[in-house]
């Protein structure tokens, strides 16, 4: 396992205590709006140029600076109240025992 973790390199930390150096998968850009209750790598790219999709209009485009998305509006709900720790990682910590 230590040699994986290796070849894969340092993980990049998702949680409020990483400094903001650290890098992130996505580089940030300030034009795009961020939340003070919301994941720190949450991300909206607000837009208005008439994008269309399945027949609706796109207001905006979410990102995720670690580059693993929200792709459903629970998975979306979940990024928006995670305010110090990427709820993905919360999933696969193991359950402890009482
Ligand atoms: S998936 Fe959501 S909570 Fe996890 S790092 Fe990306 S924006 Fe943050």
């Amino acid at each position: 396992m230590p040699d994986e973790i290796e070849r894969q390199g340092a993980p990049i930390p998702r949680t409020r205590r990483a400094s903001k150096n650290d890098e992130t998968v996505i580089p940030d850009n300030p034009n795009w709006h961020r939340f003070k209750m919301a994941c720190p790598f949450y991300r909206e790219r607000w837009i208005g140029d008439g994008e269309y999709l399945e027949g609706r209009p796109v207001l905006y485009h979410v990102i995720c600076l670690q580059n693993t998305p929200p792709t459903t509006i629970d998975e979306q709900q979940c990024c928006l109240e995670s305010k110090t720790m990427c709820w993905r990682l919360k999933v696969k910590a193991p359950a402890r025992s009482a």
